[in-house]
């Protein structure tokens, strides 16, 4: 049975107060291993570590050194990849092919787009008139934040967490990550590249444990923390908001959404379905830029929902290892919970269950794990808690619309305003669109089509600030201004 242990000061712990909690596959519920349970210890120790840091040899390399570094770590991650595989594989249940073709790779790349981000980025130089006529030279330099403390979600634990370390530390600052108390395990493993690529000891620090009342609310509280960046739930964020208002510390949201596919009778509609399969279930629905609510033209309707049913009903649940399986479990029992809650919901307001709305039936030794079943409705009212919160699970509610005018409307019907997609031929109404509606990031014939380098955030309740590529600066870095008088 595995340990998994902090990682604090380059060395791993499992703290002093003797507190550990289960960690299980979601695919079969079986153990994997116990996982040390941080308090105010631990989450001190962190911050000594991490604030020590600031001031050793990490503070004394040159971006230039500092960049290598990041490289060296993406390729740490790379020499270690089946290692990285099989622990998030062990931690979500998702199938290796998804694991090892995209949420792995994009962790060891997110440390090389930054490596390379802080090593071109210009800032600015004014110069400035003086009455004596001599003039003064005006320009900014960008300073590390100091501690930022990174708070994770499970649904892409080392893509996530890397997607907010590896511009953090790319910046010069020193990090104190709290991983999902679900998927402990790459944040762990991670402090072994650390080490044998030559990160110093207390640059990455990582403090295993629950949100409220633990290692998460301990962080977000913690005045020798400077910055906080979260991925999680909207009210989560409100939470570690107001824990971060004490000290006024900055802070950084990526959070819910409850995004729409927005499909035109002109779209190509084979692309369209392959589109919305992933959209909607990829990672069983577990995405935060996935789709729950499509728009289709009343034109295409009947048609594309014929055409989604036969698609879905052909998605295979199985075992993560097994080639065949394109459908993974929900990451707790917990979550599963929630999610029958809303097909339960939906079939008691009436809608038409196109496919799926309960639990498959799997093997025996699957049939412990955590399952439901890709689901499609139709016909419920813009008003049902379906259509306004997110469920985080592998379903859509389907509904025809007739003009823009009406389509806009019904998209932008949400407190959320992540992503959007806007499937279509028709590239002027593209244009039209894509300004309409009230979200941080719009595809077009696409989804989840990424550019790291690009703004990544929510609008309305889906998040605060934008990181990708230089944007992660401005949370990252402070930007400071010398005046030079001539
Ligand atoms: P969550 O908010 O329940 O938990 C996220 C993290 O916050 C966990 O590490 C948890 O332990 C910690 N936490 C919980 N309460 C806390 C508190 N009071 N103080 C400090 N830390 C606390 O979210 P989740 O269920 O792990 O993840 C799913 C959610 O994340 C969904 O809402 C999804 O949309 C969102 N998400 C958003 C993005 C994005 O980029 N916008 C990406 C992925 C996931």
């Amino acid at each position: 049975m595995k340990q998994f242990e902090h990682f604090i000061d380059g060395a791993f712990t499992s703290g002093t107060n003797g507190k550990s909690f289960e960690n299980r596959q979601p695919h079969d519920n079986a153990l994997i291993g116990m996982v040390a349970e941080g308090g105010r210890a631990e989450i001190d120790a962190a911050v000594i570590a991490a604030r020590n840091a600031l001031h050793g040899p990490w503070a004394r390399l040159s971006v230039d050194d500092r960049s290598d570094l990041m490289r060296a770590v993406a390729d740490g991650i790379t020499r270690r990849f089946d290692d990285f595989v099989a622990a998030e594989m062990a931690d979500t249940g998702q199938p290796r092919t998804m694991m090892a073709h995209a949420f792995i790779p994009r962790g060891a790349a997110n440390f090389k787009v930054f490596a390379d981000v802080v090593k071109n980025v210009a800032t600015e130089a004014f110069q400035t008139p003086t009455p004596d006529g001599a003039g003064a030279i005006n320009y900014s330099i960008r300073k590390p934040k100091g501690v930022v403390g990174v708070i994770s979600p499970w649904n892409s634990p080392l893509l996530l967490m890397t997607w907010k370390v590896a511009p953090a530390l790319a910046c010069g600052n020193t990090v104190i990550v709290k991983p999902s108390e679900e998927t402990p395990g790459t944040a762990t493993l991670l402090g072994e590249v650390m080490n044998d690529v030559g990160v110093p000891k207390g640059v990455y620090n990582v403090v295993h444990g629950f949100g409220p009342d633990s290692a998460g609310a301990y962080l977000t509280e913690h005045p020798g923390v400077d910055a906080i960046t979260f991925t999680g739930e909207t009210r989560t964020g409100t939470a570690i908001m107001k824990a971060a208002a004490e000290g006024l510390r900055d802070v950084s949201f990526e959070l819910g959404g409850k995004n729409s596919a927005i499909v035109f009778a002109d779209a190509d509609l084979d692309q369209v379905l392959e589109g919305c399969m992933r959209s909607v279930f990829l990672n069983t629905g577990q995405v935060c830029l996935g789709t729950e609510r499509v728009f289709v033209e009343r034109p295409l309707f009947d048609r594309f929902v014929a055409t989604l049913k036969e698609r879905v009903e052909k998605l295979h649940p199985g075992h993560p290892e097994d080639k065949a399986t394109s459908f993974g479990p929900l990451i707790s029992a917990e979550h599963r919970d929630k999610v029958l809650r809303y097909y339960n919901l939906a079939r008691e307001a009436g809608a038409t269950v196109v496919t799926g709305g309960g639990i498959p039936q799997l093997p025996a030794d699957l049939a412990q794990g955590h399952w439901v079943e890709p689901t499609v409705w139709t016909g419920l009212p813009d008003t049902h808690a379906v259509i306004q919160e997110e469920v985080f699970g592998p379903c859509c509610h389907v509904r025809p619309f007739d003009s823009e005018a009406e389509v806009i409307a019904l998209a932008n019907d949400t407190q959320y305003g992540l992503s959007t997609s806007i499937w279509t031929r028709d590239l002027s109404r593209a244009h039209r669109m894509a300004g309409a509606i009230d979200v941080g990031i719009t595809w077009v014939n696409s989804w989840f089509l990424r550019d790291l380098r690009t703004p990544f955030g929510g609008s309305k309740q889906s998040g605060i600030g934008r990181e990708g590529g230089v944007h992660s600066l401005e949370f990252y870095t402070e930007l400071r201004n010398i005046c030079i008088k001539l």
